[in-house]
């Protein structure tokens, strides 16, 4: 491909996600933060977006499985999947399930987006896609993964282990003491952010996140997410699929 194409491809990706962006936000911020604690269930994040085509809001999310032999004592950082299958996890009953369970706690009034197979146009797979409730406008996977971890909320996780605070007992019972006190490090822990950190809050930086997505497309411009994700408005929107 010539290298103006290419840019030029690059600089419409860029445009679209900046789009995809603004119209997006962490839904904690409408409907303050609320994260469901299950057993060994998943990792689950939201966000809340304007649809391309007729501007009504609603939920997509991306789920991680949790591993059940594993205590997490913090969520990870979202990292949403550009490509996926015919098949998809948050598809999986339990984690609609869960949406919808956060939707009813929340009293948040906005519909889930609608997973439905659409082929590409470009390879002709099919694969789960989110698309619009209420118009079927597909909201394109690669664009949902470059919306801004600042724009996404934990709204669910497996059971978090409390972080290890250091044991009161020697300031309470100050004979009881062991030889060497407690450092100043050791007491400045509740302070120290890797560890009384809340969930969800460990996430990538703005920069590091954009400067992936730059990576992105430049290693990836023949993606088909260009061509089937007519994004924005003024943009084709003829032969989606
Ligand atoms: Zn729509």
């Amino acid at each position: 491909m010539a290298r103006q194409a290419q840019a030029a491809i690059i600089a419409d990706n860029e445009r679209r996600i900046e789009v995809m962006n603004l119209s997006s936000a962490a839904p904690e911020k409408g409907f303050g933060a609320h994260t469901l604690h299950t057993e060994a269930g998943p990792f689950l994040w939201t966000t809340l977006t304007g649809c391309w085509r007729c501007e009504q809001p609603m939920l997509l999310w991306d789920a991680m499985r949790s591993n059940p032999r594993q205590q997490y004592d913090s969520a990870p950082a979202v990292q949403v999947k550009s490509k996926v299958g015919i098949t998809r996890y948050e598809n999986h009953p339990e984690v609609h399930r869960l949406v919808d369970q956060w939707i009813r706690e929340t009293g948040a009034d906005i519909g889930k987006a609608r997973i439905e197979l659409r082929r590409s146009k470009t390879k002709g797979e099919k694969y789960s896609a989110f698309v619009c409730p209420s118009c079927e406008a597909l909201a394109g996977q690669f664009f949902i993964s470059c919306i801004y971890a600042e724009h996404w909320s934990l709204i669910s996780a497996p059971l978090l282990r409390k972080a290890d605070l250091p044991d009161p007992s020697p300031y309470l019972h100050p004979r009881k003491q062991p030889a060497h006190r407690p450092g100043p490090e050791t007491q400045q822990t509740p302070q120290n952010p890797a560890r009384g950190r809340p969930p969800g809050t460990s996430r990538v930086s703005d920069a590091r996140w954009a400067r992936q997505i730059r990576e992105k497309l430049a290693l990836d411009e023949q993606h088909p997410a260009e061509k089937t994700v007519p994004f924005p408005k003024q943009s084709a929107q003829s032969g989606l699929f």
